[in-house]
């Protein structure tokens, strides 16, 4: 039996094995075969990284931001061309078909897109005379070496929604990807080897809990960006905080989305079908709890159960498949234990997905779509996050009632309405406890240029990834006020 391949990592520009005994097998979630092992490194690992990134820090914030976005540039054009062969390797470690993988991949160069304006974003302000013959000028500077820890959805777009802001803005990055997910991150390093950043400006760090440890308490260490359920979020914010890191996370979610009578319903059933379903359900902004008011509620179900029940399951890479695997056997086990949860607690199944087999990929963690009715706002799984292809449908008598249901949440990720009335929509929009609203849009993910506005238990801190909530996240700013008394020009 030939040897599993083992992830290096890549530090100071180069890969280098991890000092770390400890792995993690990986498997294609949608075969079972084993792919790679993931080194569970620790504080050596780190240790080397942010050393490396330390380094490398005086030069490249001295680096011109023009000069700095020209190996973004590059790495733009590296990442169109090697497109295709990044979105198969996350359908192979992720799952998710490759039309979703490569719509990920979209996102990513969009990301890096965005962040070659930082000559623009970047940019201060001033003002002259706030006293007489006193200036002041505002200096956006970078912080220095900065992390992020992200999670296995999507293996390259998370890290993308960091990476490029940062070492634009003149700090020097270490990133360490999902343990689940490291193979298109090792891609990834060699598009970034070949952009031409200098050694030490991208590092990457395999590992677990320990190596985020390791971050959190590395003093030369000034912020950490993290993507991942809530529990770790609130252990990442509050002891990166307590180091004195500025610290934003990601969390969890549970999305909702509101269905009025007047919606157009095949277009409505489309995309609730897609935005429940698409990548297995493992999608921070997927819907998991449709309330249809009023008359919506009958015709909704029936469509929604045929669109759902046609949908077909299997490898990503196979043709017309339009639905993977959920990323492990646990995973799918727990899935499971949850609608066994959910139908205790009085749901109704119309769709059962549990158990299924896909025949010639027996080996995969499948869950077919699963559909559940009467999930009461006091069920036990109604504000529990399942991450996998399950949707639970709810009724409400008016608009109202559906933003109660909202607004009874811990979380505030997403919320759509769909609906052809202004009045309401904008009602929606105007009262819906959460950060990215859809009006008619199943999947609200901000584009690059706009921050992802994640809410209550779903984001803790303050500003939010993307856009120029970045640039702020990743600069320190200065204020210089400068007086130049008139009398000393009379010198020249
Ligand atoms: P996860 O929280 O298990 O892991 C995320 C990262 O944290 C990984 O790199 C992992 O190694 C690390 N980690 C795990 N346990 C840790 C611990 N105890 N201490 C320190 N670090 C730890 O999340 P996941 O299963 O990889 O991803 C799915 C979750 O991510 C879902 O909850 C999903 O909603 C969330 N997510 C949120 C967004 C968003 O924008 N809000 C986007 C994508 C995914």
């Amino acid at each position: 039996m030939s040897e599993l391949r083992r992830i290096h990592n890549f530090i100071n520009g180069e890969k280098r094995p991890s000092e770390a005994d400890e792995t993690l097998m990986i498997a294609n979630p949608a075969t079972g075969e084993a792919i790679a092992e993931t080194p569970l490194g620790a504080r050596p690992d780190v240790a080397a990284a942010v050393e490396a990134a330390a380094r490398a820090f005086p030069e490249w914030r001295r680096t011109p931001p023009e000069e700095r976005i020209q190996h973004l540039f590059r790495l733009k054009q590296l990442l169109e061309d090697h497109c295709d062969d990044l979105a198969r390797s996350i359908t192979i470690e992720n799952g998710k078909t490759f039309t979703e993988a490569r719509a990920e991949m979209r996102r990513s160069i969009e990301n890096v897109e965005v962040a070659c304006g930082i000559p623009t974003l970047m940019q201060g302000y001033n003002l002259e005379d706030v006293a007489r013959g006193i200036d002041e000028i505002m200096i956006r500077q970078p912080l220095g070496v900065v992390a992020a820890v992200t999670p296995f959805n999507f293996p390259v777009m998370v890290p993308m929604w960091f990476l490029p802001y940062a070492v634009a803005c003149g700090n020097t990055f270490v990133l360490k990807p999902s343990e689940r997910v490291p193979v298109s991150v090792e891609l990834l390093c060699d598009l970034v080897n070949r952009a031409g950043f200098p050694p030490g400006v991208v590092n990457v760090v395999n590992g677990g809990k320990p190596a985020v440890d390791a971050i959190l308490d590395h003093p030369a260490v000034r912020a950490v960006s993290f993507v991942g359920s809530t529990p770790v979020a609130r252990y990442i914010y509050s002891r990166g905080a307590a180091e004195g890191k500025r610290v934003q996370c990601q969390g969890g979610a549970k999305n909702h989305v509101v269905i009025l009578p007047d919606a157009d319903l095949d277009m409505t059933t489309q995309i609730v079908a897609d935005s429940a379903f698409g990548c297995a359900g493992q999608r921070c902004l997927a819907v998991s709890t449709a309330i249809t008011v009023g008359e919506a509620r009958e015709p909704f179900r029936n469509a929604l159960l045929d669109a759902a029940a046609s949908i077909r399951v299997g490898f990503g890479l196979d043709e017309g498949v339009q639905m993977g695997p959920v990323i492990t056997p646990e995973s799918r086990l727990r899935i499971e234990a949850q609608i066994d949860r959910g139908l205790s607690a009085g749901a109704r199944l119309l769709l059962d997905g549990r158990g299924a087999r896909i025949e010639g990929r027996e080996g995969g963690n499948f869950i077919t779509p699963t559909v559940l009715d009467d999930v009461s706002p006091g069920n036990a799984i109604a504000d529990t996050e399942l991450f996998g292809p399950v949707l639970s449908l709810v009724h409400a008598d008016d608009v109202d009632e559906a933003l109660d249901i909202l607004g009874r949440s811990r979380y505030g990720n997403a919320a759509s309405i769909f609906t052809s009335s202004g009045a309401a929509a904008r009602k929606f929009r105007y009262e819906a406890p959460a950060g990215n609203i859809g009006v008619n849009i199943g999947v609200a993910a901000p584009m690059a240029y706009f921050p992802f506005s994640g809410w209550k238990d779903s984001f803790l801190g303050v500003l939010h990834g993307q856009g120029r909530d970045a640039v702020e996240f990743y600069t320190d700013k200065k204020v210089v006020i400068e007086r130049w008394p008139k009398e000393w020009s009379r010198r020249f």
